[in-house]
């Protein structure tokens, strides 16, 4: 990571999040090349970066937000006023028309799920909502377990033997998500899995989604197959491709400042933080991330 020794820590409040602007503005350009080369349309997954006072900055470069609950779709609504997408597993009936006044685009988990909402989704005054169901390939290269949404009994997504074709009227895209900080050769043998097993139902959609987990603004980022991967699908079958990452966003443009309090001694030395992982980091617990310190 690039350290900017311009940045004064020492005179830092702690504990900090801090984000370099000039580095976010960097990662948004690369994704914004993304865009302009291929015509595809890129949103901020809030679930990784939903520092807001940046949303503003961030809609200058992507299209928008998606959020998988209806206070995630309201701060991307409020916060940065361009499209809103939603995914949730399951919609909550008190809170659905809430939830549609600040969304354009709504992927559903099932078949069940839609026909229970839709309805409600197609009546929806003012504004033509456009629906989606995210399917499951059953191809995935995730090798952390809890990452992987394509693992046996998963509840994300739709299997090609439970996909009913017959209830497509008013589908307007396809959605799948099975990728977790990866490069876009595990993307093009992705696409290649959806492609075998969904894509006689592709070529009716007007968008499909390729969901987050696209590792766009690492250094060793292949961006000329993800440029590929996009363009042939669009090509091929008509359709308007999606990304939503959120952690690419974000990549390396900030640092969580903290102050050693203490150092004890219990056969190594030991920092006491004012931070803690399970407030400031929990993914260090959760999965085996590693902070550069
Ligand atoms: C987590 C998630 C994303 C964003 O994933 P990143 O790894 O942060 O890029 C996008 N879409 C869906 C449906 C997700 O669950």
């Amino acid at each position: 990571m690039d350290i900017n020794i311009d940045i004064d820590f020492g005179k830092l409040p702690t504990p900090c999040y801090i984000v370099d602007e000039r580095l976010l503005i960097k990662n948004l350009e690369i994704l914004d090349s993304v865009q302009k080369r291929t015509g595809c349309k890129i949103l901020l997954a809030q679930k990784g970066f939903s520092m807001h006072a940046v949303y503003p900055l961030i809609g200058k470069y992507l299209k928008g937000v998606t959020s998988s609950s209806l206070f995630e779709a309201r701060l991307g609504y409020e916060k940065m006023g361009k499209e809103v997408h939603v995914y949730a597993p399951a919609y909550i009936e008190e809170e659905f028309d809430e939830l549609l006044k600040y969304t354009d685009h709504i992927v559903f988990n099932s078949f069940a799920q839609w026909e229970r909402f839709r309805s409600r989704v197609k009546s929806y005054p003012g504004k033509r909502i456009e629906c989606g169901i995210r399917i499951n390939p059953e191809y995935s290269e995730q090798e952390h377990a809890i990452y992987d949404p394509c693992s046996r009994h998963s509840r994300l997504g739709v299997t090609l033997k439970n996909f009913r074709p017959e209830q497509l009227d008013g589908i307007d895209g396809l959605h799948f998500h099975t990728m977790c900080e990866q490069n876009s050769d595990t993307l093009e043998r992705t696409a290649g899995a959806v492609e075998e097993k969904f894509g006689e139902f592709i070529k009716h959609m007007k968008w499909l989604n390729f969901g987050g987990g696209h590792h766009i603004t690492r250094q060793d980022y292949d961006i000329e197959t993800l440029v590929r991967t996009i363009s042939r699908f669009q090509d091929k079958y008509g359709v308007q491709v999606y990304l939503e990452p959120g952690e690419a966003v974000a990549l390396n443009t900030g640092y969580l400042v903290a102050e050693v309090l203490d150092i004890v001694e219990n056969e190594m030395n030991i920092a006491i933080l004012d931070t803690s992982a399970a407030c400031h980091m929990p993914d260090v617990l959760e999965m085996p991330y590693r902070p550069n310190i």
